[in-house]
């Protein structure tokens, strides 16, 4: 079939399968460039199909030529329809890693169940013995607990007292105002349970318990603190306090098994995950703009290799004051900070393709699903079922 973008509000409900593959091979590419032979070498990532997680697969696979196990949520083609990108780019990856030689398989299923786990360490015991590197990347809306089989939802609201600030429709390209009301306690403690560090302390006890993590192996999970202007609806809002949790569960980690567990602050980058925040949107397109013109912008798998290359496996973990590896340095440095800072005030619909970089946000937006790649023909028939190649 002829698949065409269809977003709908801060999603794309439609997925190209080639487009996806060029993605992958892009960051394949830059990952190559930057071969670090001390990197991991087994690698299990939880959140592997997009976004950070999947560049994280991407830098330990081509840049050390690590096996990795992928795990992740996401939807197969059914009934003539395109499956969702991360199904596509995770086909892609593995596709491009076979033909490298390099080990790589994936489990489609919920993360958050013992069902998942059972079935990757029973992967891992047979095909990897142990594995010493275990990546965390996940963002989901909604977890069910396993232990209580009650399913909790995560919200994006701030805390105490209600927050206006400007924001961008992405779809519409349109400046306005967002008034987002306090979150109730029972939210602040669902979205903990959610994006918090419990479930990532449940897949570290699982996989000692059943022998399958490396003796000295490392865990990373990852956080954002970003600017003031966001902070009411991110570092201090309900979405900050799971990401101070997952901070207690990596000193946690750290002290209940012989592993080195670390929470890195990535840059903020245009996922799926952060599409759907207020507020963010707007900041990022103004960043872009400021980092391109810097020079210093990167994407997901340009941060990840950086965080294999020079921080977890280069011996230079420039750790924070609350034992933070932050990669976010350059996002954070004064002049951008300031410089973004002054355009917010002055921003509007009008003004916003020449302040931000808002064509580099939707370009960078339609990518993820694997629209507007280079050397890909879009007006071609292509086939949408494609299977999993380490389940044939
Ligand atoms: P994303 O939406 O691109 O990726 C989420 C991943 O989680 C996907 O692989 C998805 O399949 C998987 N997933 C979701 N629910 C699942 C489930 N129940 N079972 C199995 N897999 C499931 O998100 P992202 O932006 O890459 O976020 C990953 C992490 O990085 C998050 O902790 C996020 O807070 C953090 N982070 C993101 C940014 C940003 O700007 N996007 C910045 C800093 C930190």
């Amino acid at each position: 079939m002829i698949v065409k973008p269809r977003i709908r509000g801060f999603v794309c409900i439609t997925a190209h399968p080639q487009g996806c593959e060029a993605k992958v091979r892009e960051e394949i590419e830059i990952a190559k460039a930057a071969k670090n032979p001390n990197g991991p070498k087994k690698v299990l990532v939880i959140g592997s199909s997009t976004g950070y997680g999947l560049s994280t697969r991407v830098a330990a696979a081509f840049g050390s030529d690590a096996a990795t196990l992928g795990v992740f949520f996401e939807r197969p083609s059914m009934k003539g329809k395109p499956a969702s990108a991360g199904w596509y780019n995770s086909v892609a990856f593995e596709k491009a890693a076979h033909e490298a030689g390099l080990y790589a398989k994936s489990i489609n299923g919920d993360a958050f169940s013992n069902e998942i786990k059972a079935q990757a360490i029973e992967t891992i015991k047979a095909d990897l013995g142990q594995v010493d590197l275990v990546v965390y990347s996940l963002a989901s809306p909604r977890r069910t607990d396993p232990a209580d089989g009650e399913t909790y939802k995560s919200v994006l609201k701030p805390i105490g007292e209600s927050y206006t600030n400007r924001t961008l429709d992405t779809d519409k390209g349109e400046v306005s105002e967002v008034t987002i009301e306090p979150a109730s306690q029972e939210e602040i403690e669902h979205t903990v349970k959610v994006m918090g560090g419990e479930d990532w302390e449940l897949w570290m006890n699982a996989l000692d318990d059943a022998g399958v993590l490396a003796p000295g192996a490392k865990s990373v999970a990852y956080s954002y603190i970003g600017p003031e202007i966001t902070w009411p609806v991110y570092t201090n809002g309900t979405i900050g306090q799971a990401k101070k949790d997952v901070e207690r569960a990596a000193a946690a980690i750290t002290k209940a098994h012989d592993c080195e567990a670390h929470v890195a602050v990535n840059k903020a980058v245009v996922t799926q995950a952060s599409s759907a925040i207020p507020v963010v949107p707007l900041y990022i397109s103004i960043l872009f703009k400021v980092m391109k013109a810097k020079g210093n912008h990167e994407d997901c798998i340009e941060q990840m290799v950086r965080l294999l290359n020079e921080r977890l496996y280069g011996g230079d973990l420039q750790l924070d004051d609350h034992g933070r590896i932050r990669i976010d340095d350059w996002e954070m440095e004064a002049d951008i900070q300031k410089a973004v800072a002054d355009v917010w005030p002055e921003i509007s619909s009008e003004s916003l393709n020449v302040l931000s970089d808002f064509s580099g946000y939707q370009n960078n937006f339609l990518k993820l699903f694997g629209f507007g790649l280079n050397g890909v023909d879009y007006e071609e028939d292509v086939e949408v079922d494609l299977p999993m190649p380490s389940a044939e």
